[in-house]
């Protein structure tokens, strides 16, 4: 029997999949989306999303990726609850590209590419319940929840700083708390936090606590040079030590930048594969939106349009 040959096979069930799986299905490129180890994406992992156009009041994580889903299923895209395991992406213009999940492949033109980032954890007890009820990854989804109340941020790198500064204008204090002596982050992003008052920075401190049962309450820090513990009250601890894009089965095929992202043509999703484009946190280390991740996958389903129609 001779297998079909597919248009488009997305791999991944966040917004930037859910996204091009409603532009490619609309354009009767009959999508086939798998959804991967985590169904939903990140922000099934957050309670309130309230910076996501469209919803005046606020929606959870869970009930928005449920919308998404529906709204795909709404126009045929069929849905593999099954994850990549390994994939082979032709060199060759309008060539095949393979894809295997468990004993199966399936074989494609275009391929979609929305396998999106993990954050890094730091690995301490209470860690994960108390996302969304007070521990967060992203200043700019929930800053606001921590108007002029006292927060935390930790990490000493570019993201660390600029959750920090951010955070700076809408909280009352800001703990900055940094592993090492020194920053990481760029001298020019050192030189703004190092300006804003109400920014304190704690070098040679690891958070070794979270404080709080049904919600955050605070943290306990352990200073390894002088060796003292201490305990803040906060409402927000922002982790920002870093995320790792989803891109291990890519590594030897695609061009990843220094950090794993997938790297995209300059204003498009287009890789270095013909027919392979990729959308959402997995090609974007600067803005990692739910709103930019479904923006690049509609970028990415009208990308593989045009690549199969030229
Ligand atoms: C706790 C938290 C709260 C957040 N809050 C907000 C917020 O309020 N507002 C906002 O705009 N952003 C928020 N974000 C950021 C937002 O979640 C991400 O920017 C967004 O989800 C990225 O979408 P994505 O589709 O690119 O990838 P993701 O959501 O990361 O989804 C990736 C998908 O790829 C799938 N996948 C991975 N590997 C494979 C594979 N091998 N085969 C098939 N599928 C695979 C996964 O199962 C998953 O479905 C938050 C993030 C976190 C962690």
């Amino acid at each position: 029997m001779i297998k079909k040959v597919h248009n488009c096979v997305i791999m991944g069930s966040g917004p930037a999949g859910y996204s091009s799986a409603i532009y490619a299905s609309r354009a009767n490129l009959n999508p086939i989306l798998f959804v991967g180890p985590q169904p939903g994406g990140q922000l099934t992992t957050t309670t309130n999303i309230d910076n996501y156009l469209g919803f005046p009041t606020g929606i959870t994580g869970v009930s928005f990726i449920e919308k998404c889903e529906r709204q795909a299923k709404r126009f045929n895209t069929k849905i593999i609850n099954k994850s990549v395991s390994n994939v082979y992406l032709s060199d060759k213009n309008k060539g095949i590209h393979r894809l295997f999940f468990e004993k199966e492949y399936i074989d494609s033109r275009g391929i979609i590419i929305a396998t999106g980032s993990s954050p890094k954890f730091l690995g301490i007890e209470k860690e994960r319940k108390l996302i969304g009820l007070g521990v967060s990854f992203c200043a700019t989804c929930d800053g606001f929840f921590h108007k002029e109340k006292n927060v935390a941020v930790v990490g000493g790198g570019d993201t660390a700083l600029e959750e920090a500064n951010y955070l700076s204008k809408i909280c009352k204090n800001v703990y900055l708390i940094v592993r090492k002596n020194y920053l990481k982050a760029s001298k020019a992003l050192q030189y703004r936090i190092l300006k804003r008052k109400n920014v304190n920075i704690l070098y040679c401190s690891n958070v070794i606590k979270i404080i709080g049962n049904d919600f955050l309450e605070g943290i306990e820090i352990f200073n390894h040079e002088k060796k003292i513990y201490t305990k803040f009250l906060i409402s927000g601890l922002f982790i920002a030590i870093g995320h790792i894009p989803n891109t291990d089965i890519f590594k030897n095929q695609l061009y990843l930048d220094d950090g794993g992202y997938i790297i995209v043509k300059k204003g498009t999703t287009i890789t270095n594969k013909p027919g392979v484009f990729a959308a959402g946190d997995v090609q974007d280390p600067n803005y990692r939106q739910a709103i930019t991740s479904a923006g690049s996958g509609c970028m990415a389903a009208l990308d593989l349009e045009k690549y199969l129609s030229s």
